[in-house]
């Protein structure tokens, strides 16, 4: 797998081109200025908030098209688009996009789905990316709440929703904050999963697997993996 520490140019699918330092550039899409660390090599420069939006499109786009009933395919599959990179806040929807999409094919509830996914954007976008050290909970623990919450409409003033979905939320933090920094949105995203399923089939009656293994695949762009300290490293990486 090539390495993946930015994603591609989303206007052209070229490579990226780093600077030493900032240059001031134009988005090339909503042709606000900033100052920029990269183009690609047709030189298009894309701001933070439009690639942002970009992926999430991509994110949403894959999940009304994807068939599948069970989350992690999905997962890996959102986590493999050219437009999703190694980390970044488009994971605290790509969880939460992934677990709805399996639970509205198994429920045949397909025709709720742009709705849902809808809601989800809009709640993750909430979520800045860097949480998990700002804030002590991270991106993708809430994604698992997003979820649970937009399914058993929990509000601020309800009971039993807003515990499911406290607990849920709480247990993700949980083990996610057990491996200590620093951060992946790979491994964080693949620990909330396999909370998220158990403990959906247990309250919501879905039929997800839940794994008890994982292989990521991601490593090789990860600049901060902790390799056989993660549960995720490869075995055959392991000398
Ligand atoms: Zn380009
Ligand atoms: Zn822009």
């Amino acid at each position: 797998m090539p390495i993946k520490l930015l994603p591609k140019c989303p206007v052209c699918s070229e490579d990226k081109i780093f600077f030493d330092a900032g240059e001031t550039a134009s988005c090339h899409l909503c042709g606000v200025r900033f100052e920029a660390y990269d183009t690609c090599q047709n030189g298009h420069y894309v701001c933070p908030m439009c690639r942002q939006k970009n992926t999430r499109q991509a994110i949403i786009a894959h999940c009304l098209k994807s068939p599948q009933r069970q989350p992690l395919p999905l997962v890996l599959e959102l986590m493999e688009l050219p437009e999703v990179a190694m980390h970044g806040p488009e994971h605290h929807l790509l969880l939460a996009a992934a677990l709805l999409t399996a639970y509205a094919h198994e429920k045949n509830k397909t025709e709720d789905l742009p709705k849902l996914l809808d809601e989800a954007n809009v709640r993750s976008l909430g979520v800045p990316g860097g949480a998990c050290g700002a804030w002590g909970i991270c991106g993708a623990a809430v994604s698992s709440g997003i979820y649970m919450s937009i399914l058993t409409e929990a509000s601020p003033y309800s009971e039993d929703e807003w515990k499911i979905t406290g607990q849920l939320t709480a247990r993700c933090g949980h083990v996610i904050s057990r491996e200590g920094g620093p951060r992946c949105c790979k491994r964080d995203t693949f620990l909330s999963l396999i909370e998220a399923t158990a403990y959906s089939n247990a309250v919501l009656d879905t039929h997800f697997d839940v794994p008890d293994s994982i292989v990521c695949a991601f490593y090789p762009n990860n600049r901060e993996c902790k390799r056989t300290a993660c549960a995720f490293f490869p075995v055959r990486a392991r000398e």
